[in-house]
């Protein structure tokens, strides 16, 4: 029985619900925020929740306990059951291969069949993708994430605010970050990030030094907002580079690869007052750690606003749409391994195919970013049932020799701004553009630490602390090339090789070698951090 309150939110729920079906039965969330609209008063961020939150509110049984929604219900038990199909599927499809290939029937038509149980597969696991994603939209708790992933951020974005702009800037304490590391754009703003934690850790307003910055020689804040608005001077007394002395005023930081010694509280270390709300709300917590950091450092100046207005408006960008990111010239064969054009599009067919697995149909969109122009023509010429959004004149720039000019730096800018808008992100984490606009992404949603896929790496940070992930179901050696783990085991993970299997090094055994991906989990690190009591 529904007393007249819990009606009227029933109601308003199942219109939220059907609106959202109707969105995702279109391939698209739910309509993105004004995109240059205000967070917190004076902290302007050009990126917004792109996923607007619903207003429905979870349903309060008589007895006041939450009650699940029918259709979480219903998907639920779906899932569990499919859960059950899939492997239904798989032992008894490659039970028939064993058959065939023990009788001596190996020939063409085992190909064949092979090819099938793939093609079946990856529909099984689409669906279940998709019943995951609708999952989650009917759980009745979105409205809670959008205002969890809110309040945390504002709440960091204002510790932000007044650890830069000090009430005596004469005599608050400093630390000088330098934007000279020699590297690109990417990597730089990565070198600013860390900086930034040094400050908030130390609690000493960061001083960005950027005057002929390789990428715009009038420095950061003629393209960006300064880092404060009254304390940029670091004045001269009491100066010492890192770690200086207890009452050493103005600390002058060298780049991550040379600090001596390195603090706890460097990546990927969250802070521990608020590692509980985020392990909570966010799938990896140090990815949203370091993109409230963006979020702060990368607020437009007009100019560079209005030109990131036109930039969207004249390539036609529109939702849904996969961000992909093909890093070439000189990266390639130095740093990381080139991957073709196919390969990147295969993930972006599957992520179309796992929207359209109810049978709707989707425009089928790209905005594709590369340092080499050619990229953008080859994926025309190869996919013309894709829209594919992408200026070749601004990948152009983007080659070695013309990369430190201001038209390559606004081509960067744009990029990674659009890139970091998109529904779900294909590129290599090798790349720091890709890891960057991952960051960025992750101040747009709640959660969307699942929205990529990296042909590489997975997601690090240069010059971070140790990876690790804890065993949370034993396993046997099944080759010489296994690690023999135990459940609370500490793993030192080194990569994923995307087939299932991850390599890494037991920190018990100091045995290094690979282990299937699902026996273990994110150790979460956390380091004691200031409370920033009075915002
Ligand atoms: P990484 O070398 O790929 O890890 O990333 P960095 O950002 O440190 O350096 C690469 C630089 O190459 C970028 O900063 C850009 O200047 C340029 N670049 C690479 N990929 C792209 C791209 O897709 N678009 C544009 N506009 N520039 C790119």
């Amino acid at each position: 029985q529904l007393d007249k309150q819990s009606a009227l939110k029933l109601v308003q729920r199942l219109e939220n619900d059907a609106q959202n079906t109707k969105n995702s039965a279109d391939g698209i969330g739910p309509e993105p925020e004004s995109l240059f609209e205000s967070a917190p008063a004076d902290l302007r961020s050009w990126n917004n929740v792109v996923e607007a939150a619903p207003n429905d509110i979870v349903d309060v049984g008589e007895h006041g306990e939450i009650e699940p929604s029918l259709e979480y219900e219903f998907t639920r038990r779906r899932i569990q059951t499919n859960i059950g199909e899939i492997w239904n599927f798989f032992s008894s499809e490659l039970g028939k291969v064993r058959k065939a290939v023990a009788a001596g029937h190996a020939n063409t038509d085992l190909e064949e069949t092979i090819n099938q149980v793939l093609l079946q597969g990856a529909e099984h696991k689409r669906s279940l993708l998709s019943d995951m994603e609708h999952l989650r939209r009917s759980d009745g708790y979105e409205a809670w994430r959008h205002r969890e992933a809110k309040e945390l951020s504002d709440l960091v974005q204002r510790r932000l605010h007044h650890l830069q702009n000090p009430r005596d800037c004469q005599n608050a304490r400093k630390l000088v970050c330098k934007l000279n590391k020699g590297c690109g754009y990417g990597c730089q703003l990565h070198h600013v990030v860390y900086c930034f934690i040094v400050a908030y850790a130390t609690e000493r307003t960061l001083i960005l030094k950027s005057r002929g910055w390789r990428y715009h020689k009038g420095g950061w804040e003629e393209v960006f907002q300064p880092v404060s608005n009254s304390c940029h001077d670091a004045g001269t007394a009491n100066t010492y580079n890192w770690p200086g002395k207890p009452n050493t005023q103005v600390l002058v930081l060298p780049i991550i690869d040379s600090l001596m010694p390195r603090p706890p509280y460097l990546p990927l270390a969250v802070p521990e007052d608020l590692a509980p709300r985020l392990k909570r709300l966010h799938g990896d917590p140090i990815v949203w750690w370091v993109g409230q950091f963006l979020k702060y450092l990368l607020r437009p100046q007009t100019t560079t606003r209005d030109f990131l207005t036109a930039g969207m408006r004249n390539l036609g960008w529109e939702r849904p749409i996969v961000g992909v990111h093909v890093r070439r010239t000189d990266k390639v064969g130095t740093e990381a391994a080139c991957h073709s054009v196919e390969e990147y599009m295969t993930h972006v067919e599957d992520y179309y195919r796992t929207l359209e697995v109810n049978g709707t149909s989707v425009v089928r969109r790209i905005f594709l970013a590369s340092d080499d122009a050619l990229v953008i023509e080859e994926a025309r010429r190869k996919y013309p049932e894709y829209q594919i959004i992408g200026d070749p004149e601004v990948a152009r720039m983007a080659s070695v020799s013309t990369r430190y000019t201001d038209t390559a730096l606004n081509g960067i800018i744009l990029d990674i701004h659009l890139l970091s808008m998109s529904d779900h992100l294909v590129c290599t984490f090798s790349s720091q553009v890709c890891r960057v606009a991952y960051e960025i992404m992750q101040t747009m949603y709640p959660d969307a630490a699942h929205r990529f896929k990296s042909l590489d790496d997975i997601y690090y940070y240069g010059g971070q602390n140790a990876h690790n992930r804890r065993v949370v179901i034993a396993h046997k050696p099944r080759s010489h090339e296994d690690l023999q783990l135990r459940v609370g085991d500490l793993v030192s993970v080194a990569g994923n090789h995307w087939d299932g299997n991850s390599k890494g090094k037991n920190t018990r055994t100091n045995q290094g070698g690979l282990f299937p991906s699902f026996k273990v989990e994110e150790k979460v690190d956390t380091a004691k951090l200031p409370l920033y009591p009075g915002v």
